[in-house]
C-alpha cells in the first residue's frame, strides 16, 4: 500500500472546503480496504472512510490520520420471482444504481433519485427523500468490522435504521467499513406515491398512472428546483444538501413550541411512535433567516433555507460559524436544538456552540 501524504480533501467534498488528509488512499478492491485498515492499526493512526463527500464538512486543519476513499465498483443481481436482490459495491455512484433499477422496472428506489454520493454511505444515515428510505429495501450490509477484524453481514434489523440514522452512524461510528449493500426490489412493482410534492408534479404533467420513470423524472425536476441535485453552474451547488435534521419532538414539547410560535399552521408530521416531526426549514425561516442570505463567503441557498452554501473564499470555519448562529437563534426563539445532518471531521466536540 502506498498512501499519498497531505492530500487536500476539499476537491473530494461537495462543499469544497477543509484541509488535507495526513494520508490518503483510494480503495479499488476489498483487499485495499483490509490493507489500509491494517496499516492504520500498525501505525496507530485514525482511519476515516470517504464516499462522495456529499454529507461531510472537513475542518480547515484537515484530518490527522488516513482517509480511505471507497472506489470499489460492481453490481450483482439475483432474481427470484418478482423479488430482485441488487447488491452494489460501496463505491458505486448512488444515482446510477437508482437509474439502473428504474430502467429495468424494479421498484423500491425511484423516489431516491438525484441524491449525490456513493452506495456505501446510503445505510449510514438511512438515506431518504420523498417518502422513501433505503431501510425500506436494504436486506443486508456487508462490512468490515474493524473491532472484530473480519467481514460481517448485518441484517436490516441489526443496522437499527431510524430517521437519517443507523447503528453505523451513531450506535457504533467508525466501527464498520461498508463493502456492499443489498437492496430487495420488486420487478414490475408500482412506484411509491403519496408524497404531496411528487403527486402535484405528476398531476401538472398530466400523468395519472405513473411508471417508475415518471416518478424518477418528477423527483429529479423537483430536486433541481431546490438545487438538491449537483449541477455544474448552479450557484447553490457547494452544499451538503440539508444541513440540519428535522427535529422530532414529544407532544408536550410540541405544545410548548406551538405556543411560542403562535402559528397553528406550523408544519408537522405525526410519527408512528406518537412523537411529531417538525420542519427545520420552517423554524430557521421563522427565526429570521432568509433564503439567499449571506455572511461573507457562506450563506443559505437561494432555493432552500436548510442548505448552507459555500461561495468563493469560504472556509470550513465559516460554515460552522453560520451553522452555529442558525442553531443558536432557533434555540433562542423556539427552544428547539437543531442537530446537524452532515458528519464533521477534524472539529472539536461542541464546535458549533463555540462558533456563535
Ligand atoms: C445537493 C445534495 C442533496 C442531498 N439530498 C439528500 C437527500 O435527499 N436525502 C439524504 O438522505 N441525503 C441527502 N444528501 C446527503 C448525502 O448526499 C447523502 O447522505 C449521501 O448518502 C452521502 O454519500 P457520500 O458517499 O457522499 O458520503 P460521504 O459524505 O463521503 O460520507 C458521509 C458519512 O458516511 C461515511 N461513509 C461513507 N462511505 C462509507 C462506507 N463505505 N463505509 C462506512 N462509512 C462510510 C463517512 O465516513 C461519513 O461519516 C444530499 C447532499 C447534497 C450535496
Amino acid at each position: 500500500m502506498n498512501p499519498r501524504e497531505r492530500v487536500p480533501l476539499a476537491p473530494y467534498c461537495t462543499m469544497a472546503v477543509g484541509g488535507p488528509a495526513r494520508f490518503f488512499v483510494e480503495a479499488r478492491t476489498e483487499a485495499d480496504v483490509l490493507e489500509a485498515v491494517e496499516w492504520a492499526r500498525r501505525e496507530g493512526l485514525a482511519l476515516r472512510v470517504l464516499g462522495g463527500g456529499s454529507n461531510l464538512v472537513v475542518a480547515d486543519a484537515g484530518v490527522d490520520g488516513i482517509v480511505v476513499r471507497m472506489a470499489i465498483r460492481g453490481v450483482s443481481i439475483r432474481e427470484s420471482g418478482v423479488a430482485v436482490d441488487l447488491t452494489a459495491a460501496a463505491g458505486e455512484p448512488w444515482d446510477e444504481i437508482v437509474g439502473h433499477a428504474v430502467e429495468r422496472g424494479w421498484a423500491g428506489l425511484e423516489c431516491l433519485s438525484g441524491i449525490p454520493g456513493r452506495v456505501g454511505a446510503t445505510p449510514i444515515q438511512n438515506v431518504g427523500a420523498y417518502g422513501q428510505e433505503v431501510s425500506d429495501t436494504i436486506t443486508a450490509v456487508r462490512a468490515l468490522d474493524r473491532r472484530a477484524g473480519r467481514v460481517v453481514t448485518l441484517s436490516a434489523g441489526a443496522c437499527a435504521f431510524a430517521y437519517r440514522d443507523s447503528l453505523l452512524k451513531t450506535g457504533a461510528p467508525d466501527r464498520y467499513v461498508v463493502l456492499t449493500v443489498t437492496y430487495r426490489l420488486v420487478a414490475g412493482g408500482a412506484p411509491a406515491l403519496g408524497y404531496p410534492d411528487v403527486e402535484r408534479h405528476l398531476e401538472v404533467r398530466g400523468i395519472r398512472s405513473p411508471a417508475l420513470a415518471d416518478v424518477r423524472a418528477s423527483v429529479l425536476a423537483i430536486r433541481r428546483g431546490k438545487s438538491m441535485v449537483l449541477e455544474a453552474g448552479d450557484p447553490n451547488r457547494r452544499s451538503c444538501g440539508s444541513f440540519f435534521l428535522n427535529p422530532i419532538v414529544s407532544p408536550d414539547e410540541l405544545r410548548r413550541i406551538e405556543a411560542g410560535a403562535g402559528d397553528l399552521a406550523m408544519p408537522r408530521w405525526p410519527q408512528s411512535d406518537g412523537r411529531v416531526k417538525l420542519s427545520a426549514a420552517w423554524l430557521i425561516e421563522r427565526a429570521g433567516f432568509q433564503r439567499g442570505e449571506r455572511t461573507g463567503p457562506v450563506g443559505l441557498s437561494t432555493r432552500h433555507s436548510l442548505a448552507i452554501v459555500c461561495h468563493d473564499g469560504a472556509r470550513a470555519s465559516d460554515v460552522v460559524a453560520l451553522a452555529g448562529r442558525i442553531r443558536a437563534r432557533v434555540e433562542a426563539r423556539f427552544g428547539v436544538r437543531l442537530v446537524p445532518e452532515p458528519v464533521l471531521w477534524g472539529f472539536e466536540p461542541g464546535a458549533l456552540d463555540r462558533s456563535t
